[in-house]
């Protein structure tokens, strides 16, 4: 069970009644000692010297009031997530909302004054799930023997980056639609290494571009290959947050794919929910030129970030991967399962193609599917794969799901 009690909770509000009232509420729920700053100065100055992890804050304040104090949220290291608190009407909240998002803060919802338990509560649940799976799963975990940055340069040089291929499969018809592909590195001495051994270093050292690159380079080739071979295939490949910075990567994508004579509808790029978000002009056009070639874009990780449903709809997505943290086990935990409802339900309005990753078991393939997600990634299907087994495990697959019907 996630938990919010040990939330360090800032109520900010001129009006010394709503602050009690939103006290008493906060304490109803287990949250005991929250703080309290009577404007937008004042929170700051607290702030400064204390980690808040939710900030509640009226937006009409004398002094400094809640629009400008978001302006200065955005500038700290540690940012709390934001309950926005408004006796203004709705829309005075939306807008709020959205000029939040647009600073990169995490907005957990908002309310209308007086505030109630029933609306408080599901905010600090959502604040307790992001928690909970971003201590649970960094975009890339580092894991297994490190990589120095001179191997790595290396090593993309002299074709020690391997992909491997993992399929998703429709939960309705059992269809293979196509394949995600995970960087291995192949080691003379170590043998074949994770993405944990790699990624992250790269990432640090600038060498994501290249390494990107490499990945793609032989996805695309591969995907011609089984073209030609006759099967049809959709291509998921990982892109960093570094990569949406470089408005090359644009022409690499759309040179490499018609080279290779790809069709670009073929074609899906993953980028991970949580750091989609630093610098959004650059990434948002990338994403959008990208996305008018025809090329697919995923959420990957959905759940785990800390951005809010606004960022999601500013960017063309076509494609919504429900991280494993939500998958795993929700059949019997109601949090993860609540997760996955709402990932589901998010995926349908924004009319994108849901993927439950990390599928394991019969019960959880029974469960998205029964929730309606449209396809399935995990080992429940087949582990990442080199591409010379995929032809024979695509021919043992269709055979059991004939068998089966
Ligand atoms: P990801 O994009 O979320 O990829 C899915 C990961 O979950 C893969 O780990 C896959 O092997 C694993 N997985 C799939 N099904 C199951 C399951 O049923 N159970 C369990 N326990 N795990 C499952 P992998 O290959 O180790 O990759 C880890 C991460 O490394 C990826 O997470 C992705 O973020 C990153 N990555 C991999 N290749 C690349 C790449 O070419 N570029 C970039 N930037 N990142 C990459
Ligand atoms: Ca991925
Ligand atoms: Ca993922």
């Amino acid at each position: 069970m996630t938990d919010y009690s040990d939330a360090r909770v800032l109520i900010v509000d001129d009006d010394a009644f709503m602050v009690n009232f939103t006290r008493r509420i906060l304490g109803q729920l287990g949250i005991d000692d929250a703080g309290e700053a009577s404007d937008g100065a004042g929170a700051l100055e607290l702030l400064a010297s204390e980690t808040v992890d939710i900030l509640f804050c009226d937006l009409n304040m004398p002094g400094m009031d809640g629009v400008e104090l978001l302006r200065h949220l955005a500038d700290l290291d540690a940012r709390p997530s934001l309950v926005l608190i408004s006796g203004e009407d709705k829309r005075v909240l939306r807008t709020a909302e959205q000029l939040a998002s647009a600073h990169d803060l995490n907005v957990l919802g908002s309310i209308e004054k007086p505030p109630k338990k029933e609306g408080i509560q599901p905010l600090l649940d959502a604040w307790a799930s992001q928690r909970a799976a971003a201590l649970a799963k960094p975009a890339v975990r580092r894991s297994g023997p490190a990589l120095s940055p001179d191997e790595i340069r290396a090593g993309i040089r002299n074709d020690q980056v391997v992909v491997y291929y993992q399929p998703k499969v429709s939960t309705t018809t059992r269809e293979i639609e196509g394949l995600e592909c995970l960087a291995r590195w192949r080691d003379p001495e170590r043998g074949l290494l994770g993405p944990g051994s790699f990624i992250p270093i790269a990432e640090e050292e600038g060498l994501i571009p290249d390494l990107t690159r490499a990945v793609f380079r032989r996805a695309i080739a591969q995907v011609g290959d089984w073209l030609t071979n006759g099967l049809d295939l959709k291509i998921s490949v990982n892109v960093s947050v570094e990569d949406l910075s470089d408005l090359d990567l644009l022409t690499f994508v759309t040179e490499t794919t018609a080279a290779e004579g790809v069709d670009p509808h073929k074609v899906i790029l993953e980028v991970t929910e949580s750091r989609i978000m630093a610098d959004i002009a650059t990434p948002l056009e990338i994403l959008t030129r990208l996305r008018l070639k025809g090329i697919g874009l995923a959420i990957d990780d959905y759940g785990t970030g800390f951005s809010s449903m606004q960022q999601l709809k500013r960017i063309p997505f076509t494609e919504l991967k429900i991280d494993r943290a939500f998958v795993a086990g929700a059949h019997e935990d109601a949090e993860a399962r609540a997760m996955l409802e709402s990932g589901v339900s998010l995926a349908k309005r924004l009319e994108l193609t849901t993927v439950a990753e990390g599928v394991e078991t019969q019960e959880e393939w029974d469960l998205v599917a029964s929730l309606g997600v449209d396809l399935v990634q995990g080992y429940f299907v087949a582990k990442p794969m080199p591409a010379d087994e995929f032809e024979g495990w695509a021919q043992e697959w269709r055979r059991t799901t004939e068998q089966a019907s």
